[in-house]
C-alpha cells in the first residue's frame, strides 16, 4: 500500500496498522510466544487445541479445526462436503480469488453468480438459475465483514440437496440475525492472514462446523490423509495451524469483540460524513446484520482520481477488488464474457476501500474524511 509522505506535519493513515495493534498487546503476546517456544511442541501442541476450543465457542459451534490458511480452509471444506472432480460450486463473482481457488483445489468448477448492487453480497435471487445437476455446494462469502443472506442460501440449498460453505475470512465476529458467522451453514472457512480482523503473525486458517464428521474429515485431510499416524486411508495434504500462531490467536481472540466495536464506531462516523452525498455511495449494512467492517468500501464514479488524491494526502486506500473473478486472467477458462455479471463489474470499477482499524485516532478518521 503506498502512502505518499508529502510533508512532515501531515497525518498519515495506513490501510492497516499492525504495529499499533501489536504495541497494545505486546506483553501478552510476548508471554504466549515465549511459553510456546520453550514448550518445543511446535506442531499440534496444546496451544492449537486450546485455540480451537475457544474459537468454536466464539462462533457458537461444536467444532473448530485449525489449518494452514484461509485458502486451505476453503479447499478442505470443499473436499469434506464431497466436492470432487468436475463438481460445480456456486460462488459470488465479486470476492477474493481464494474463494475460487479453494473450489479448484478440490477439483471443482466455480460457477459465478452476480452480486447485489448495493452490498456486493451474492444476489440470492440469481442462485437458482445457476444450479445444474452437477452442482454440489454454494459458497456464501461474508464480504467486507457482513453476512450474506443465509436464510435464503440455506433454503435454496436444502431444496436442491446442496451443501453450504461460508467463506467467513472477512467476518470473524459478524452476526446474522443474532447468530455468529461460522455457524450459519454446513461448514465455514476462516482466514487468519495478519490483516484480517483476527490475524496471526503469519499464515493460518480454520474451519468451524457443528458436524463432527466434517471436522474429522478436514483434520484427516490436513494431516496427510491419516486419522492415525501412518494409517493413510486417503490422499491427503499437510495443512495445520502452527502452535505459535494458535498461541498468538488465543491472545488476540480476547480482544476481538472490542476491536470490532471500534471498527463499527469508525464506520458510523464515516457513514455520517457521507450520508447525504451523491458522489460517495456507502455500502449499507443490511438489517439484521452485525457488521464487523473488515473493509469500509465506498463507491465513486471518479474512483481512480480519488484513489490518487487519497494517496497523495497520506491516506492508504485500496480496491476490493479491482477485477471480478471472471475477468482475472487465471479464470479466463471459465469463459464468462465481460458484461455477464454487471453488478460485480460495476463494483470493480467504482469501489474504494478506506482505512479502518481499531487503533485509528480521531485525527486520522477526520483526515480520511477531509481527504475524500
Ligand atoms: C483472505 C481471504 C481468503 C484467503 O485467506 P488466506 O488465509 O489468505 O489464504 C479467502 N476468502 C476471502 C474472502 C478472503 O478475504
Amino acid at each position: 500500500m503506498t502512502t505518499a509522505n508529502t510533508s512532515a506535519s501531515q497525518t498519515n493513515v495506513p490501510m492497516v496498522d499492525l504495529k499499533a495493534q501489536f504495541d497494545s498487546i505486546a506483553d501478552e503476546v510476548n508471554d504466549a510466544v515465549q511459553q510456546c517456544v520453550a514448550s518445543c511442541q511446535y506442531i499440534q501442541g496444546p496451544q492449537v487445541a486450546t485455540f480451537e476450543r475457544a474459537f468454536a465457542s466464539f462462533c457458537g459451534v461444536q467444532q473448530c479445526v485449525g489449518v494452514a490458511s484461509g485458502t486451505d480452509a476453503l479447499h478442505l471444506a470443499c473436499r469434506a462436503v464431497g466436492v470432487g472432480p468436475g463438481d460445480e460450486v456456486i460462488i459470488p463473482a465479486n470476492t477474493f480469488v481464494a474463494t475460487a481457488a479453494g473450489v479448484c483445489m478440490a477439483g471443482g468448477i466455480p460457477v459465478l453468480v452476480d452480486v447485489d448492487p448495493n452490498t456486493s453480497l451474492i444476489d440470492v435471487a440469481q442462485i437458482e438459475s445457476a444450479i445444474t445437476p452437477g452442482t454440489k455446494a454454494i459458497i456464501a462469502v461474508h464480504l467486507y465483514g457482513q453476512c450474506a443472506n443465509m436464510d435464503a442460501v440455506n433454503t435454496i440449498a436444502k431444496q436442491h440437496g446442496l451443501s453450504v460453505i461460508e467463506d467467513a475470512a472477512q467476518a470473524h465476529g459478524a452476526q446474522y440475525r443474532g447468530r455468529p458467522a461460522g455457524s450459519l451453514g454446513d461448514i465455514a472457512a476462516f482466514s487468519f492472514y495478519p490483516g484480517k480482523n483476527l490475524g496471526a503473525y503469519g499464515d493460518g486458517g480454520a474451519i468451524t462446523t457443528n458436524d463432527a464428521r466434517l471436522a474429522e474429515r478436514v483434520r484427516m485431510l490436513g494431516n496427510y490423509g491419516a486419522p492415525r499416524k501412518y494409517h493413510h486411508v486417503e490422499f491427503g495434504f499437510n495443512s495445520r495451524l502452527d502452535s505459535l500462531q494458535a498461541a498468538v490467536l488465543s491472545v488476540k481472540l480476547n480482544h476481538l469483540n472490542a476491536w470490532n466495536e471500534s471498527r463499527r464506531r469508525i464506520a458510523d462516523r464515516y457513514a455520517e460524513a457521507w450520508a447525504f452525498r451523491s458522489d460517495v455511495a456507502i455500502t449499507p449494512c443490511v438489517d439484521g446484520n452485525t457488521h464487523v467492517y473488515h473493509l469500509y468500501v465506498v463507491r465513486c464514479a471518479d474512483r481512480d482520481e480519488r484513489l490518487a488524491n487519497l494517496n497523495a494526502t497520506g491516506v492508504g486506500a485500496g480496491l476490493h477488488y479491482p477485477a471480478p473473478i471472471h475477468l482475472l486472467p487465471a479464470y479466463s477458462w471459465l469463459d464468462q464474457p465481460r458484461g455477464k455479471f454487471p453488478n460485480a463489474e460495476s463494483f470493480a470499477a467504482t469501489c474504494l476501500s478506506l482505512p479502518i482499524y481499531a487503533e485509528m485516532t480521531d485525527e486520522q478518521i477526520e483526515h480520511v474524511i477531509a481527504s475524500l
